[in-house]
């Protein structure tokens, strides 16, 4: 009998691909393991093997694979389910399923460029004779890829030990950056505890006269602390007491002096010991008993809960829970920006028992993750991660959390799988038996709406911890402020005032605006003339930092012009402003106190997110000014104001979520303020202080919030009552998407008829210099889904089978939002 295999190659072609395997290799394969096939002419791909049969293809004739690069699954069979969930809904291939399901280590192709890792001495003597070969050839050549691999050792079945020399760590695939956080330790001294009292602090300065260099340590060190309110570095003591460092250790040595390090690195479990989860109050206890009951009769519970009313606690005592159960649990988080304070909250509850995954960590760093969710340790039995988390090879999951449910970045955009993150999870617990939590203090109108529909059950917690005020919000009228003359700049006098009082009380600022840069407009004054991008149909954005104009759809920038490209004057102008704008304006309204900014320009880098974390934490920045990361999850107790530039250009944004994310947004960003004892204060500054969303935000109104939008939602046909499709054509020649899009409108308009939009052009209609037209599909309660997809699928098809609209991209996305 013959055996054949059906493999996902990590490309988007629809088929699944058949090879033909050997006997013996049939007794040897399994679902799930990778193989190396060749592809076309002359490609190399690792693939998975999807299934193992008997009936060899109608129309081709099968080649052998190269060889089988597992012993046993990579992949598990509740994963592959999962994929084809996700192939299905998102209505993507398996191959773009599994690209973005595997670290990138795992998918050698002919492509894959190896580089050496210079970071490592390598012991030449423990290499194989062929891994000796490739690591010499490595000394020679910056980088190799695997034909040139195969070419060296003169033979095809190269994979293994490539990924021998990967796991070696002697080389790495390109693409990785190696980078390690070497977080700063930074000492710092107080007095010690003995000399708090003011008779104790006399005693000492007496017994001092005789040590004046001592003695003015001290009262250097005393004048610092009451003036900042902070803790006192060693190296500004240092400096301001014109002391050295030996006298500092002298007084450490006498117990006059206590150092201490504010702890760093919070990425590593530092081995300490675990404390137990702490006590619940009433209300988290009640919430807790809430859910649990909950999960009797429902899948998915949405936990309510206001910012700082201990629901992380909450979701600790279902953590602890499946942990005796022996299950696994997944913990979802919106963006990396937030992991870093919860891990060293679970860590401190469930030690190594925490495992991170995202993005961000080097493929390295992900395939030990992943091996070891795969073998089922107890160091990955709780997975901390973004939304590629959910890819993990879970086989044992228990309990899903979604923190923060709402965010949009739960959302891929781009590339396919084009998934939602909390659906996908809610779709994978499923398959586990697996119970799902959503928690958030400013619910998605969809996750509601399905509560009132009774798909999830609802808890809430309508309480901060421990009694602690929801912040005071106020809103500014800027019109008024800038009739009167009360404005500076971008700052109002109420704000400035708040943000004084606040800096000199030694506490700290968050200034949230919307945009980056430092003006999005940059406009003539004679002419009206907008510098624009030349690959892309939007204006260019002012940088001052690097006085460059900046694309922020394609990167293109160039130098700021001096004079106007149109006309030539030099009166050029900044219109509107972001982040870069309030940073400086910052600096000369409260020049002594340190500003830092928070946005996609400042946190590229690996860890640039904790190191702005650690900075605040430890007090050393005053102001911190950035985009809508700021609203996500910090915890900082000495932030007491909070400051929204400008409510307007949210509440303005073209998009039927508008509404809902300017209150998501503006709530969460609020609630940062003042987690502590004293009430936290809030000023929204905006032209339109009645609009409703304001009010709502003001009153913390959700359900007020919630009824409108839904009406608005219903009225013009968008989720969550109507389930969205969109559908993206791009090619460089405006002519030929244009023809394409008609054709493609027509024919969908004839199957459903109004409920097509489109084509239409978006706001920006060229990117990179291809022009896009969008079509958008809504489909009523009631319509099958899937059967609406098989109809778009059917379209598109003939769509194709068309040669001159061959060449436009089509890109479907489903749940667009
Ligand atoms: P949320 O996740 O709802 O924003 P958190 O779980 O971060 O709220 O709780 C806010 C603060 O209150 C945290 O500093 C947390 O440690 C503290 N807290 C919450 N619940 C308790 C509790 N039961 N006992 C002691 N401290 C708590
Ligand atoms: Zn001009
Ligand atoms: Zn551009």
């Amino acid at each position: 009998m013959e055996h054949f295999i059906d493999v996902i190659i990590p490309i988007p072609l629809q088929r699944l691909f058949t090879y033909r395997i050997s006997v013996s290799e049939a007794a040897f394969i399994k679902r799930g393991m990778r193989v190396a096939v060749p592809f076309g002419k002359s490609k190399i791909y690792t693939g998975i093997v999807f299934k193992v049969h008997q009936t060899p293809p109608a129309i081709y004739e099968p080649k052998e694979i190269h060889q089988i690069l597992d012993e046993k699954p990579l992949v598990n069979g509740f994963q592959l389910e999962l994929w084809e969930w996700i192939a299905g809904y998102y209505m993507c291939t398996l191959g773009e399923v599994m690209r973005a399901a595997l670290p990138s280590a795992f998918i050698l192709e002919s492509e894959t460029n190896i580089v050496r890792n210079t970071d490592q001495a390598e012991d030449e003597n423990l290499l194989e004779d062929d891994e000796f070969l490739i690591y010499e050839a490595l000394q020679h050549q910056s980088s190799l890829k695997i034909q040139d691999v195969i070419g060296i050792l003169d033979k095809k079945q190269v994979l293994p030990l490539i990924h021998k020399l990967i796991e070696k760590k002697v080389v790495y695939l390109e693409e990785e950056v190696i980078e390690k956080y070497k977080p700063r330790l930074i000492r710092y001294v107080k007095l010690h505890s003995r000399y708090t009292s003011d008779v104790a602090m006399q005693e000492l300065l007496d017994s001092l006269v005789r040590a004046p260099k001592q003695k003015e340590v001290v009262l250097t060190l005393f004048t610092i602390a009451a003036r900042t309110k902070k803790p006192v570095k060693v190296s500004e003591l240092i400096s301001r007491s014109g002391t050295s460092s030996s006298i500092i250790r002298t007084l450490i040595d006498k117990e006059i002096l206590e150092e201490y390090h504010i702890k760093t690195d919070r990425i590593e479990f530092s081995g300490e010991d675990t404390v137990p989860t702490k006590t619940l109050n009433s209300l988290q206890s009640q919430a807790l008993k809430s859910i649990v009951d909950s999960f009797e009769s429902h899948d998915v519970v949405l936990l309510h809960g206001v910012t700082s009313s201990g629901k992380t606690e909450v979701y600790s005592k279902l953590i602890e829970a499946t942990l005796e159960r022996n299950r696994q649990v997944l913990y979802l988080l919106p963006e990396i920006a937030l992991t870093a304070q919860l891990i060293v909250r679970l860590q401190r509850y469930f030690g190594d028992h925490v495992s991170v995954y995202h993005s961000r960590y080097t493929s390295h760093e992900r395939v030990e993750v992943w091996n070891n969710v795969l073998h089922e340790l107890s160091k990955a039995q709780i997975v901390v991660g973004a939304r590629s988390s959910v890819f993990l090879p879970f086989s044992n999951l228990g309990l899903v959390i979604i923190d923060e449910e709402h965010e949009q970045s739960y959302k891929q955009f781009d590339p396919a799988p084009r998934y939602h993150a909390r659906d996908t999870a809610i779709m994978l617990a499923k398959m586990h038996k697996a119970k799902t939590l959503l928690g958030s203090a400013t619910p998605s109108l969809e996750s509601y709406y399905n509560v009132k529909q009774d798909k999830y059950a609802l808890t809430e917690i309508n309480a901060r911890y421990n009694k602690v005020l929801m912040p005071d919000i106020q809103l500014i009228d800027l019109k008024d402020k800038y009739k009167r003359r009360r404005m500076k700049g971008h700052f109002s006098d109420t704000l400035i005032e708040a943000m004084a009082e606040v800096l000199h009380s030694g506490h700290q600022v968050i200034l949230f605006q919307n945009r980056r840069g430092f003006s999005p407009i940059v406009e003539c004054v004679t002419c009206g003339h907008a510098p624009q991008c030349p690959n892309c149909d939007v204006s260019l954005t002012y940088h001052q930092y690097k006085n460059q104009l900046r694309c922020h759809y394609c990167g293109y920038h160039v130098a700021m012009h001096l004079n106007c490209e149109a006309c030539g004057s030099s009166q050029i102008d900044a219109k509107g402003f972001g982040t870069e704008q309030i940073e400086e304006e910052v600096k000369t309204l409260f020049p002594g106190y340190k500003v830092a900014r928070m946005d996609l320009d400042t946190t590229r880098r690996k860890y640039s997110y904790e190191k702005l974390f650690t900075a605040l934490e430890q007090r050393e920045i005053d102001v911190l000014v950035g985009t809508q990361m700021v609203t996500k999850g910090l915890d900082f107790r000495h932030v007491k104001l909070v400051g929204i530039m400008n409510a307007d250009s949210m509440l303005n944004f073209p998009d039927f979520r508008a509404h809902e994310r300017s209150f998501q947004l503006m709530l969460q960003v609020a609630g940062r303020a003042g987690r502590t004892d004293e009430r936290g204060k809030v000023f929204i500054q905006t032209y339109n202080p009645y609009h409703t969303i304001l009010q709502q935000v003001s009153t913390n109104n959700y359900l007020g919030m919630y009824a409108d939008q839904m009406n608005d939602r219903y009225n013009y046909k968008y989720s969550p009552i109507y389930k969205l499709i969109k559908i993206t054509l791009k090619h460089r020649d405006y002519n030929r998407v244009e023809l394409a899009s008609k054709w493609l409108g027509k024919s969908l308009r004839g199957l459903f008829s109004d409920c097509v939009l489109g084509p239409e052009s978006p706001p920006v209609s060229r990117i990179r210099n291809q022009y896009y037209k969008n079509i958008l599909i809504k489909i009523p309660k009631g319509q099958s889904l899937t059967k609406t997809k098989e109809a778009i699928i059917k379209i598109n098809n003939s769509f194709f089978s068309i040669k001159e609209f061959r060449s436009v991209k089509i890109i479907l996305n489903v749940d667009n939002f």
